[in-house]
């Protein structure tokens, strides 16, 4: 008999913004796939015996092809288990779920979908950046920066609205001279977050016009905020990296969530 899949979003990096749901899937799965962005505190959170596999990483020579990511969840399924599919952020937002929900309903295995907290709001979240405000922006818009391949219709991109670029980082310079070439004006408020959420969070603000050379030499991942609302910054930086946390209740005795049903 096959098992289940349960497409859990991991959420941006702290721990503890995974969903209760997710939390309790993760609790009873026999296997973890997991990405390379996932917070590593929450594979202590499966079982001891579970297998863990780390599907980011590069097993042989190259990082394994979606192709396999989705054979692999087939496979264990079809042994009957429990798989989590552990995934950073969303699992629908530039996460590929889908891709790989088509490939569980094509093999007849059941599956579930744990929407998670996804980095295009909660990286701004905890660099005090709302994505929307009102009277500063009444709509965001979530765009991969990945390829920067001719995919993007700049001028398109709603200018009074708040822009987040996932997977953009190393593309910066030419997302910023493009905004403006289609009309953002290069005093446009501008921020990029690297490891949003974690204690190795950092941010640094500028404009169009400066913020590629102040944020040279961030890490990955990154999220870039292109917008009015980034101005609110100063007054909501409420994030302090080092400062005391909630975090993340281990011991599943002490957060009985979620009965699940079967
Ligand atoms: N499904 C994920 C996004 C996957 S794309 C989600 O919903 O969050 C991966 C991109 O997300 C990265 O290139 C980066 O732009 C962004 N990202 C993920 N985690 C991040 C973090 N902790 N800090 C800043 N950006 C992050």
């Amino acid at each position: 008999m096959n098992g289940i899949v349960y497409l859990v979003g991991g959420g941006p990096g702290d721990p503890g913004l995974i969903t209760v749901k997710g939390l309790a899937c993760l609790r009873r799965a026999d296997v973890v796939l997991y990405d390379r962005l996932v917070a590593p505190e929450l594979l202590d959170e499966a079982p001891p015996t579970a297998e863990l596999v780390d599907v980011g990483k590069e097993p042989t020579r190259h990082r394994r092809s979606q192709e396999e990511i989705n054979a692999l969840l087939v496979e264990k399924a079809q042994e009957g288990k429990t798989v989590v599919r552990l995934k950073g952020g969303d699992p629908f937002v530039f996460g590929r779920g889908g891709e790989e929900c088509l490939a569980l309903a094509g093999a007849g295995i059941p599956f579930e979908v744990v929407p998670g907290v996804t980095s295009a709001i909660a990286v701004p979240a905890y660099a005090g950046i709302p994505v929307t405000h009102r009277e500063v922006a009444n709509s965001f818009t979530v765009i991969t920066a990945h390829l920067c391949d001719g995919s993007i219709d700049w001028g398109s991109l709603p200018r009074t609205g708040t822009l987040v670029f996932l997977m953009g980082a190393k593309h910066l310079p030419e997302i910023a001279t493009q905004l403006v070439a289609h009309g953002h004006t290069p005093d446009t408020p501008a921020a990029v977050i690297q490891r949003g959420t974690t204690a190795a969070q950092k941010v640094v603000s500028g404009t169009l016009a400066d913020i590629a050379e102040r944020a040279a030499g961030l890490q990955l991942p990154a999220t870039i905020v292109v917008g009015e609302v980034v101005r609110l910054r100063p007054a909501l930086d409420w994030f302090a990296p080092d400062g005391p946390h909630l975090t993340l209740v281990t011991n599943p005795e002490a957060l009985p969530l979620y009965a699940m049903e079967g």
